[in-house]
């Protein structure tokens, strides 16, 4: 369907690593290093209320050149939610990221539920919605490696990889995570931002 992506171009060794749920001080922090370590770009979904509370975190993902998108700012399903509620979820997450000096024009509904209502409000503004094709469920995952094995199961050209920097206890993403971007490296493929992804 126009304009909601799950992968990008399916003939380059690109793919795109997404963080959602953040930013959160312990987790957020601990990705941003290991992505600087391997010289990675990601993009980040963030939540309203949270960027409110950690601006500096948020700040600090933005100078390290990631890009950003919008995650809804109370992070509700939009999925049966009404032209006014969906376009308060929008806004309000966008007014907390222009008080940054941050605009971004990619947009990952909750739990990845949406509802046609959302579809139109983003197209009439130009904005993206953003799924994914490779989605490991690092936050319910028994151990590290269950997610690192799932990520190499299924990733393939022009994959958009969701993983959470927010929401719990995420140490198992972030042990995973150089094994994910080491494994993928030697794969071949290249990490690019979504917005690069999509071109
Ligand atoms: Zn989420």
């Amino acid at each position: 369907m126009k304009n909601i992506y799950k992968h990008g171009n399916r003939t380059k060794k690109e793919i795109a690593l997404t963080f959602d749920d953040g930013p959160e001080m312990i987790w957020t922090e601990a990705i941003l290093s290991i992505l600087e370590k391997f010289n990675v770009l990601a993009t980040f979904f963030l939540i309203g209320e949270k960027i409110d509370t950690f601006p500096k975190i948020v700040r600090k993902i933005n100078d390290a050149g990631h890009e950003i998108g919008n995650h809804g700012y109370s992070h509700k399903s939009l999925r049966f939610c009404s032209y006014k509620k969906i376009g308060k979820e929008i806004l309000k997450t966008e007014e907390s990221l222009q008080k940054l000096a941050i605009q971004t024009k990619l947009f990952r509904p909750a739990y990845q539920r949406w509802n046609p209502i959302l579809l139109k409000m983003l197209s009439r503004s130009s904005k993206k919605m953003i799924l994914s094709d490779v989605v490991p469920k690092d936050f319910c995952a028994k151990t590290s490696d269950e997610i690192v094995q799932k990520i190499l199961q299924k990733t393939r050209n022009g994959s958009i990889i969701i993983l959470h920097d927010g929401g719990g206890d995420r140490k198992k993403t972030v042990q995973a995570l150089e094994k994910i971007i080491f494994q993928l490296q030697k794969r071949g493929f290249h990490f690019v931002t979504v917005s690069e992804l999509l071109g």
